[in-house]
């Protein structure tokens, strides 16, 4: 049984066994959540992301997909990169962003993590409406075939957790 937390704060902050990290399919670094992991984290994980990019993921972390490095100096085992969709008015690219949290915890389950920390994935740059994003997180999250037993979404401000909140609170069909 997977139980949902909610956090408001930094997600570098966390300690759990795995972080998820909203990437970009370089795997090379960016901002938001990104840029604060590799800064806390410090280059044990850019040096693992370059191996990755070198190996596996010649051109890049697909989107929707998700991989997994040492966290560096956070307080965490492992760093799970996911790159989530950009978001589109013209597509409808909710498959992805849903992967995104399945696969991460696909993942988390092969290294056998049994506490994983999410960000609002594609809400920042990647411009998702936030209550959509929230949505789309929490349902995948609660239907998802997974050993993790505590995962806790990450919010940065009051309003990405208001958000989430809704959604956890609305009562499930
Ligand atoms: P994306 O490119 O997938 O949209 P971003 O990093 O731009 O990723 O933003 C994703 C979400 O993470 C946004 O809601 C943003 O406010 C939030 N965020 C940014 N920094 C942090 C942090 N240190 N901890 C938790 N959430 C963060």
């Amino acid at each position: 049984m997977t139980t949902l937390h909610l956090v408001q704060g930094d997600i570098t902050e966390q300690g759990v066994d795995a972080i998820v990290n909203a990437a970009n399919s370089s795997l090379l670094g960016g901002g938001g959540v990104d840029g604060a992991i590799h800064r806390r984290g410090g280059p044990d994980i850019l040096a693992e992301c370059r191996e990755l990019r070198a190996s596996r993921y010649g051109k890049g972390l697909p989107t929707g997909q998700a991989v997994a490095t040492t966290a560096g100096r956070l307080d965490a085992r492992w760093v799970i990169h996911t790159v989530g969709p950009v978001f589109s008015r013209s597509e409808d690219r909710s498959g992805l962003l849903a992967s995104c949290y399945r696969e991460s915890l696909r993942v988390a389950d092969g290294l056998g993590a049994r506490s994983v920390a999410f960000p609002a994935v594609s809400a920042g740059v990647y411009g998702w409406p936030l209550e959509d994003a929230a949505r789309i997180a929490v349902a995948t999250v609660r239907g998802a075939q997974t050993a993790v037993d505590d995962v806790r979404f990450v919010l940065f401000d009051e309003r990405a957790y208001e958000a989430f909140a809704a959604q956890v609170r609305r009562p499930q069909p």
